[in-house]
């Protein structure tokens, strides 16, 4: 009999699940179908007959836990999450609770990126790293800080909202209701607003990367903005927590090259931590695997 776990990363598009073993090892993967759009009650249907096909093909008997991952803020002591750009249809919802009832069996609600770090420390870049922090720069900038060896969640689960760090005063508006957060200027989405700025029109953060790559100064000014927005925030980040290691995922660490310099050069400047220890800036090695990956560990990192 295989101990196992199934983590579920409801990420992206459409969810994905899927039944790991206590090594890592995944042993099978199911992806849902149903479009987000459609609803709260398809999405539920969706994510108990994935952990329950998972649960029925490997056997209840070595099932350690379930682990389920959402984007947005989560009260993970209610089990509810709180602010959910992506899925509005789940704010407010008591998700786990539902999921337990109708599972007949506990779950463990967690935040993306929390799970992303977890999941990075357990296979990936952070393996054998007890404190670490993780920043996931996608459509916004999410965090996940481990300390010696725990997650820290804060008394409600809200802990580790990395992206809402001010790193510019007024700075861009953002959805959370301050002005200057993280993701307002280091996420892909920011990339792609400062373009618009500078008269690009409508671009991704691939094809302000490509003009980078071309020579464009311009464009490449942008990842340097980037890069100084993430520099402040690790320095802080590095002053909070005298973390060993700090990894940075998502797609437009692709840019690195453009971004890091004025990055580390920022941290240095704002952290005499940073400047006088051995503190890694890393990229993370999961990809957009993480999620899931820490979605599994939760019922053996709890
Ligand atoms: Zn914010």
């Amino acid at each position: 009999m295989t101990d196992y776990s199934i983590g579920l990363d409801l990420g992206g598009t459409n969810l994905r699940a899927a039944a790991i073993d206590r090594d890592g090892k995944l042993l099978h993967l199911v992806t849902g179908h149903t479009q987000y759009s459609e609803g709260r009650d398809a999405i539920m249907g969706d994510m108990v007959e994935a952990i329950a096909s998972l649960r029925d093909t490997q056997g209840p008997a070595g099932l350690a836990g379930i682990g389920v991952v959402v984007p947005g803020f989560i009260s993970l002591r209610e089990g509810v999450i709180r602010n959910c750009n992506n899925i509005p249809s789940l704010e407010d919802f008591p998700m786990r609770d539902e999921l337990r009832e109708r599972l007949n069996a506990p779950v463990i609600l967690e935040n993306d990126a929390n799970a992303a770090a977890l999941g990075e420390q357990w296979i990936g870049a952070g393996r054998g790293v007890r404190d670490l922090v993780l920043l996931t720069l996608g459509t916004g900038v999410g965090g996940g800080i481990i300390s010696d060896g725990k997650l820290i969640r804060g008394f409600l689960g809200m802990g580790g909202e990395l992206g809402h760090i001010t790193v510019i005063p007024n700075g861009n508006p953002c959805g959370c209701g301050n002005r200057g957060c993280l993701e307002k200027h280091a996420s892909a989405t920011a990339i792609s607003a400062m373009a618009r700025l500078l008269g690009y029109g409508n671009v991704t953060a691939k094809e302000v990367y490509d003009r980078a790559v071309a020579g464009d100064e311009r464009a490449i000014q942008i990842f340097t903005c980037m890069g100084e927005a993430l520099g402040i925030a690790l320095a802080t980040l590095v002053n909070a927590f005298n973390s060993q290691l700090y990894l940075l995922s998502g797609g437009v660490i692709g840019a690195w090259d453009f971004f890091a310099p004025a990055m580390i050069a920022e941290a240095r400047r704002r952290s005499f931590t940073f400047r006088t220890t051995d503190t890694r800036v890393e990229r993370a090695k999961l990809g957009g695997e993480a999620g899931l990956y820490g979605a599994a560990y939760l019922p053996w990192a709890t």
